[in-house]
C-alpha cells in the first residue's frame, strides 16, 4: 500500500482511525460505538465522505471556514505561495507574505503591531504574557492576575485554560492552573445585567489593583453555548477594568472575520482593547494561523536595550507561516471583492426566521448573534445526551452540526445561502423529532392507528 493510498474502503479507514487516531474532545468509548464519517474531500459548503456522501458543513469545520472549502482564489493563492516558499522562520528573518499580511491586518483593525502564532489558544497565551510583561515593565509589579468572565473559553493551553471558566473542560486541570478573578456574565444579553454589573463593580474594587488585564469574548461566549451579553454590558465592564488600571484583551478568535455580522464583534461596541486575539477565521478556515495584535503603547513597553530584558521571549516554530499568510491574504481579498459583510444580513435573518419556526417541546430556547446560533434543548440527565444524539441524527439528513452541552450549535460558513441555512435548521428539527418524538408526533401516531 502506498503511503498516500486513497483506495481503502470506508470500513478500512474507520478501522485504521480506531486503531491510531486520538480525537480531540472525544470520549473514545463513545467514538468506537457510533457510526464514523470519514471525510475525504469537500466542495463549497459540503463535506464529502469516502463513499461520496455529501454533508452540509454546519460547523464551518469547527467555526473557521468562511468562504467555503476549496475556494478557487484561496487555493490559487496557496499554490502560488508553494512556488515561492512553504515555510521560513520569523525568528531572525523577515518574510514577504507575513509582512504583507501584517500590514493588511493593521489597516483592517487599527492595531499597528501583529504577533503571529498558530491557534486561538496560542494567540491568547501570547496576549496573557504580553499583558503581564507590559505591566511588569511599566513598573506595575503587583499586577500579576487576570480578570475573566464566568463560563469563559479561551483555548486549551494552560494559560488560556486558567482564564477559562467552563468546569467540564477545565475542572480536572485546576491544580495546574493559575487563579483568575471571575467576573459574572449573563446567559443572554440584557438578562439581569444591571445586577451583574453591580457585582462586577465590587470585584474590580477589591482586585482591581492586582490585575494585569481583563480578557473577554466580546458579545458572545461561544463555547459556553452561544451565551450573549449586550454591548452596554461589555462597555461597562471594560470601563471598570480600565479605571482599575487593567489592560483589555479582546478574544475575537471565534467572533472575528464576520461571524457576528460585523468584521469584528467589537465593531458593534465602543470597546477599544489594548490587545486583540484572532485565529479561527483568519485564513478563511484553510490553515492554522493566529495573530495577537496590539496598540503601539503595548509594543512600546517592550522596547529598550537588550540587557534590560524587555524582549517578549515567545515564538513558535511555524510562526507567520507563509502558506497560511497567503491563505489569509486571499481570504481578506474575498471579504472585499465579494462584499461578504454587506451580504450577511439576509442570511442572519433567514437563520433567525428558520429557528423561530422550530416547534418541539424539548426546545427551550434559541440563541443567535450573526451567524453564530444554538438551539437549546431541555437538559435531561447527562447520560441521555439528547443534544449529542440529535447531532448524530442530523447526519442522516446530510447535515453536520455539533453540540455544546444541551445546545445544538449552528455555525455555518459565511458563504452559505439562506436555503442551506434553512436546510440545517430543518435537519435539526427532523432529527429532534426522530430522536425524541414529542407529544405532537405522538398524537398524530395515535390518530393514525
Ligand atoms: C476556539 C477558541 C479559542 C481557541 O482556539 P484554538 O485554535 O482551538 O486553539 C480561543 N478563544 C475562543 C473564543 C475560541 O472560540
Amino acid at each position: 500500500m502506498s503511503r498516500t493510498d486513497h483506495s481503502h474502503t470506508a470500513s478500512e479507514w474507520a478501522q485504521l482511525d480506531l486503531r491510531h487516531v486520538w480525537h480531540p474532545f472525544t470520549q473514545h468509548d463513545e467514538w468506537v460505538a457510533q457510526p464514523m464519517i470519514v471525510v475525504d474531500r469537500a466542495e463549497g459548503v459540503e463535506l464529502i465522505d469516502v463513499e461520496g456522501r455529501r454533508y452540509l458543513d454546519g460547523t464551518s469545520s469547527l467555526w473557521c471556514n468562511v468562504h467555503g472549502h476549496r475556494h478557487p482564489k484561496i487555493d490559487a493563492a496557496i499554490r502560488a505561495q508553494l512556488d515561492r516558499v512553504s515555510h521560513t522562520t520569523q525568528l531572525g528573518l523577515a518574510g514577504t507574505t507575513a509582512i504583507a499580511l501584517a500590514e493588511r491586518l493593521a489597516t483592517l483593525t487599527g492595531f499597528p503591531r501583529v504577533f503571529y502564532s498558530d491557534s486561538g489558544s496560542t494567540a491568547v497565551e501570547v496576549a496573557l504574557k504580553m499583558a503581564f510583561q507590559a505591566q511588569q515593565q511599566r513598573g506595575n509589579t503587583q499586577r500579576t492576575r487576570f480578570a475573566a468572565l464566568t463560563e469563559a473559553y479561551h483555548g486549551d493551553t494552560i494559560g488560556s485554560v486558567s482564564v477559562g471558566g467552563i468546569p467540564l473542560f477545565h475542572g480536572i486541570y485546576k491544580p495546574m492552573l493559575f487563579d483568575a478573578v471571575r467576573v459574572p456574565s449573563p446567559d443572554r444579553a440584557g438578562e439581569g445585567e444591571a445586577a451583574l454589573l453591580a457585582e462586577a463593580e465590587g470585584i474590580f474594587r477589591e482586585h482591581g489593583d492586582t490585575l494585569a488585564a481583563f480578557i473577554f469574548e466580546p458579545l458572545v461566549q461561544g463555547a459556553a453555548g452561544i451565551r450573549t451579553h449586550s454591548a452596554a454590558f461589555l462597555e461597562a465592564l471594560c470601563r471598570m477594568a480600565r479605571d482599575a488600571g487593567a489592560l483589555l484583551v479582546a478574544d475575537e478568535v471565534a467572533t472575528g472575520f464576520g461571524r457576528t455580522g460585523t468584521m469584528f464583534a467589537i465593531d458593534q461596541t465602543a470597546v477599544r482593547p489594548d490587545i486583540l486575539c484572532v485565529a479561527k477565521g483568519l485564513t478563511g478556515g484553510y490553515l492554522p494561523l493566529a495573530a495577537t495584535l496590539t496598540t503601539e503603547a503595548v509594543f512600546a513597553s517592550f522596547r529598550g536595550p537588550y540587557t534590560e530584558w524587555k524582549t517578549l521571549f515567545h515564538g513558535h516554530t511555524y510562526t507567520g507561516n507563509p502558506l497560511a499568510c497567503a491563505a489569509a491574504l486571499a481570504s481578506l481579498d474575498l471579504f472585499e471583492d465579494d462584499c461578504v459583510i454587506a451580504g450577511l444580513a439576509p442570511k442572519i435573518e433567514a437563520l433567525r426566521d428558520a429557528m423561530a419556526a422550530v416547534r418541539h417541546p424539548a426546545v427551550i430556547e434559541v440563541r443567535q448573534i450573526g451567524l453564530m446560533a444554538a438551539i437549546v434543548l431541555a437538559g435531561g440527565p447527562t447520560e441521555a445526551r439528547l443534544a449529542h444524539r440529535v447531532t448524530l441524527a442530523c447526519r442522516d439528513e446530510g447535515v453536520i452540526v455539533r453540540c455544546l452541552g444541551d445546545a445544538v450549535v449552528i455555525m455555518p460558513p459565511l458563504v452559505m445561502t439562506p436555503a442551506d441555512l434553512r436546510r440545517i435548521v430543518t435537519a435539526v428539527e427532523t432529527a429532534l423529532g426522530r430522536t425524541l418524538p414529542g407529544p405532537a408526533q405522538g398524537t398524530q401516531a395515535n390518530r393514525a392507528e
